[in-house]
């Protein structure tokens, strides 16, 4: 009996992970198509500063609305585009579209635009980008591009050149979701980056009464003034949260409680109504 059970239960997982394997090879035929059939979108979530709480950059987001499997998370496809290379052309659209809805609003807001690893490496990338602000007319000092940690994981060398030749541009890099990966200190000396993004579950943490989140904040707020940076919170829900935040010294926000990623023609109203004060209000 037991050797049933075994066998059986074998048997299950082997067909879970058969329907997991089946799963992403659909997700990726359609992924494949998505960009000529006019699938994909982008979302713009408020970034505030934390003191007058005005709105100062748009975080662009991508969205994949599937014909055949309908909003499809960000969780599950970019890193299926990531392994499959789709995030070269993919994330080209997503910078030139980027750019093009950015140049609508007034001058002084930033858009800030992730980019994975897999395209910073890809050799024409500052051309792409280049080439987005030129037909654009986006000026380059307000393009914001965000790398996370794992990017120095791959090539560090290749990647600190990506960086330094869109710093040369004009534009600025933030480093995203930072204390999430493996964060080494020695990025921080190489790359002249603009912003730190503490990740969201340091803000969590941190609400919910952990010392060592708390700690941790401040600790890379203290260190990103010295190094003439800035801070943004990420995922701050609550006013509490905005609170504790500001008065940790942080510079710049970013959640649901002051906006949740928006569409473009939101973000574009809420960009000129351009008053200081909550951007949700
Ligand atoms: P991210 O760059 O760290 O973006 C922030 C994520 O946190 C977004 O999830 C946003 O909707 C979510 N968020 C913002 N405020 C709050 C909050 O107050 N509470 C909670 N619970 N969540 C909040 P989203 O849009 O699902 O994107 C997930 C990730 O997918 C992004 O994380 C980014 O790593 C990646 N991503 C999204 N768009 C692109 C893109 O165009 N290119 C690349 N390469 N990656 C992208
Ligand atoms: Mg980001
Ligand atoms: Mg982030
Ligand atoms: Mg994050």
């Amino acid at each position: 009996r037991a050797k049933d059970d075994g066998a059986g239960q074998h048997r299950a997982y082997e067909q879970s992970l058969h329907a997991e394997a089946e799963e992403r090879r659909q997700l990726e035929a359609a992924l494949r198509f998505a960009i000529d059939r006019n699938e994909l979108s982008l979302n713009f979530q408020p970034v505030v500063d934390s003191v007058g709480e005005h709105v100062v950059a748009f975080e662009a987001l991508l969205r994949w609305n599937s014909t055949e499997h309908g909003f499809v998370s960000p969780a599950k496809f970019i890193p299926l585009a990531e392994d499959t290379r789709l995030i070269v052309p993919i994330g080209e659209w997503v910078m030139r579209e980027a750019c093009r809805q950015a140049v609508a609003w007034p001058d002084r807001l930033k858009v800030s635009v992730n980019v994975s690893g897999e395209q910073l490496l890809e050799p024409g990338f500052a051309t792409t980008v280049v080439k987005a602000l030129a037909d654009s007319g986006l000026p380059a000092r307000r393009l914001e591009v965000e790398v996370t940690e794992s990017i120095f994981v791959r090539d560090a060398q290749v990647a600190r050149q990506a960086l330094e030749e869109i710093i040369a541009l004009g534009c600025s890099v933030a480093l995203d979701d930072f204390g999430t990966g493996y964060s080494s200190l020695g990025y921080l000396r190489a790359i002249r980056f603009s912003t730190i993004k503490v990740d969201r579950s340091f803000v969590q943490g941190a609400a919910q009464g952990s010392r060592e989140s708390l700690a941790i904040i401040r600790a890379v707020v203290a260190m990103s003034d010295s190094l003439e940076m800035t801070t943004t919170a990420e995922g701050v829900e609550t006013a509490s949260e905005a609170a504790m935040i500001r008065d940790m010294g942080c510079t710049k926000i970013q959640g649901y409680y002051f906006g949740r990623p928006m569409p473009a023609a939101e973000a574009l109203a809420l960009a000129q109504r351009c008053l200081p004060g909550r951007a949700a209000a």
